[in-house]
């Protein structure tokens, strides 16, 4: 199977989330009540996303599943009714004929359980990244029979090329099982193929890492990265674009731990499935601490997998053996 239109349906479906988040992050001018926790823009941003990408799937495979991390129910509460009408007007720019019921049940064509065949969504990755104005993904990726086979992941403010940060900012990247990884800049069809850094001077390159401290061990992360030889600072940024770093170069690692103040914590499927294969067919490696395969296939929640390893290859076992020493 080439699964040439999913991954056509998959770009175009996360180039249009990209879209509505920028058009919500245009229209955040009020700074004061980010600074005072309002989370709205980004309660807004996460619904429409849902419900475009959801709109978008389905309309190309009406028996798609989609397990989405959003759900309408809050929505459709009376106290969120002013929260809805934003959703419905940033929806409506794609849809000028989306009404509430509409949109809500796009939202919910998400709500799907984990099976044979089935996507997986986040429409907004690293909310806090973008209430900061910083990174944030939207990841989509066609899972079968556990495999992830399809993944779609725009990051609609990750630099073009990381070494200019002024430049020019958005890019989606792509990859199919078997057939490689490749990135292009936000609404262009020119896609480049991309490939992991090989690592022949480890002091020159770097490891990613969350910006949220609480979403791993940073402390662990450090000590890893130095027995793979990395000296630099750790490239921190919010979201799965991540493993699009790795993927295409930037970083060498991206080491995510889990967090001692969280031990019990489960990844979840939607916050892995897309980046791994991304880094997959650019040649890396992705693992859990363990050295396990990360289980897309049993439930939303990593059950049997703890902490997240990714790296160009390379440095996956020196990672490892470090970890096991510990
Ligand atoms: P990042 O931007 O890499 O920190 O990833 C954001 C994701 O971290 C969110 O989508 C959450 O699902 C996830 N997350 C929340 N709490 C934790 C935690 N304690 N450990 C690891 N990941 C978490
Ligand atoms: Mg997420």
């Amino acid at each position: 199977m080439s699964y040439e239109k999913e991954k056509q349906v998959a770009i175009e479906a996360v180039t249009r989330a990209a879209q509505l988040c920028l058009a919500v992050q245009a229209d955040m001018v009020n700074v004061d009540s980010l600074e005072k926790g309002d989370k709205s823009p980004v309660t807004v941003a996460d619904f429409g996303a849902q419900a475009v990408v959801c709109q978008y799937v389905t309309a190309n495979f009406p028996e798609a599943v989609i397990v989405g991390e959003e759900d309408s129910g809050q929505l459709r509460t009376p106290d969120n009714a002013a929260k809805l009408a934003q959703v419905i007007g940033y929806v409506q720019q794609f849809f000028p004929q989306a009404d509430a019921e509409t949109v809500c049940g796009w939202i919910d064509a998400g709500n799907g359980q984990v099976a044979d065949r089935f996507w997986t969504l986040d429409p907004i990755d690293g909310t806090k990244g973008f209430l900061r104005n910083d990174q944030y993904g939207i990841a989509l990726a066609l899972i079968e029979q556990g495999q992830v086979k399809v993944a779609a992941l725009a990051g609609p403010v990750l630099p073009v090329d990381l070494s200019e940060p002024a430049g020019a900012k958005g890019v989606v990247f792509v990859a199919v099982r078997g057939q490689g990884a490749a990135v292009a800049p936000l609404n262009s069809a020119e896609f480049t193929p991309i490939h992991v850094v090989p690592v022949t001077h480890p002091e020159n390159v770097r490891f990613a890492e969350s910006v949220e401290a609480a979403h791993g061990d940073q402390a662990l992360q450090e000590a890893l990265a130095q027995a793979a030889g990395i000296t630099t600072p750790p490239l921190r940024m919010d979201s799965q674009v991540k493993y699009g770093a790795v993927a295409r170069g930037d970083a060498a690692l991206y080491l995510r731990l889990p967090s001692p103040k969280q031990p019990g914590y489960r990844e979840k499927i939607w916050d892995h499935a897309a980046g791994s294969l991304i880094v997959e067919e650019a040649g890396g490696r992705v693992t859990d601490m363990h050295g396990r395969p990360l289980d897309f296939g049993s439930d939303y929640k990593m059950h049997d997998n703890r902490g997240v390893i990714v790296s160009n290859g390379e440095l996956h076992e020196v990672v490892l053996v470090a970890l096991a020493d510990q």
